[in-house]
């Protein structure tokens, strides 16, 4: 049976305003240490196509490393698996940022969900091209995501990680050194930058995952990716979707799901919902702590987890 997901987010909504210990904006990009950590949305889209929203939930926020996920969805669908050659599949252990795992690893990153893997994920898709090229694709594959062309990237976020993304600048030059980056360091960076500073509402969010939590298909018609794949990226956001707490977002929600430093997070029930929250304020690993305790609330509702019968 359903569970009532009105009365579900009206509750988490009550529930989230209450909350003391709201977690600090991320200061090492400046534009976002501006963003006001009071606010909290969620958006949640059923498989047979409810949406039910709450809270802030058409405020555009920087997406930030939930872009990975399309990202590397975009990657896979251009080299396949000859992706995991330059990128592996296990969870790091260690910040989103951490530099030491790539020199033990010959330049190899852990992850494509960590900054490391990102980057090389960006290098395969600028496939030679300049980085706009790039960009205009992860946006018109948001859109067609989405059924919705208003997306784009927030300028100010942009500028403000590329005049301060010296440790990324550091991995990136890294990664050259080992031949696994394989573009100009500053247009491996540009593309990423950018693609870090896309601008999504929870709503829009949501929509977007709507390809994971139904087997690959698009709702509107046809394919994004194929079962199997569409399984794989679910598995990847279980063990590595929260930085150095994945585990723990696995034991406390038990769901596939993507956070960024925006305080956003996508977490997908695969063959139920699809959502998206968002609380600026992020806990020590980095991770929005609002909208961990939100998708912890909501999983305890609903009984959604992958760990137990549908
Ligand atoms: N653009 C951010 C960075 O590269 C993304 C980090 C994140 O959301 O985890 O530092």
């Amino acid at each position: 049976m359903m569970p009532d997901l009105d009365a579900i987010v009206a509750d988490i909504i009550a529930t989230m305003a209450q909350a003391e210990e709201r977690g600090a904006v991320a200061a090492y990009i400046p534009e976002l240490a501006k963003v006001d950590p009071a606010q909290f949305g969620i958006a949640i889209v059923t498989a047979d196509g409810r949406m039910i929203t709450g809270g802030d939930a058409d405020t555009g926020f920087s997406i930030q490393s939930i872009s990975k996920v399309f990202a590397l969805t975009l990657a896979l669908g251009k080299v396949g698996d000859q992706l995991w050659e330059r990128v592996g599949r296990e969870p790091s252990g260690n910040a989103f940022n951490s530099i030491t795992q790539l020199e033990h690893e010959q330049g190899i990153p852990r992850n494509p969900f960590i900054n490391a893997g990102a980057i090389v994920v960006t290098d395969v898709n600028l496939g030679g091209h300049q980085p706009r090229v790039a960009i205009g694709e992860m946006l018109r594959f948001l859109h067609y995501l989405c059924e919705d062309d208003s997306i784009a990237i927030n300028e100010a976020v942009a500028a403000s990680e590329t005049a301060t993304g010296f440790r990324n600048a550091a991995l990136a030059n890294y990664m050259r050194a080992f031949d696994n980056v394989r573009h100009p360091v500053d247009l491996v960076l540009g593309s990423y930058f950018h693609q870090c500073a896309i601008e999504m509402s929870c709503r829009q969010l949501a929509l977007a995952g709507r390809f994971l939590m139904l087997d690959g298909r698009h709702p509107g018609g046809g394919r994004v990716v194929s079962p199997r794949r569409a399984r794989r990226i679910n598995a990847l956001m279980l063990t590595c979707g929260h930085y150095d707490a994945s585990g723990d977002f696995a034991f406390r929600v038990g769901i596939p799901g993507k956070s960024g430093v925006g305080g956003g997070i996508l977490a997908i029930v695969p063959g139920s919902a699809s959502i998206a929250v968002w609380s600026p304020g992020l806990n020590a690993s980095g991770n929005s702590q609002i909208g961990t305790q939100a998708l912890e609330e909501l999983a305890r509702h609903t009984g959604w987890s992958v760990f137990s019968p549908p």
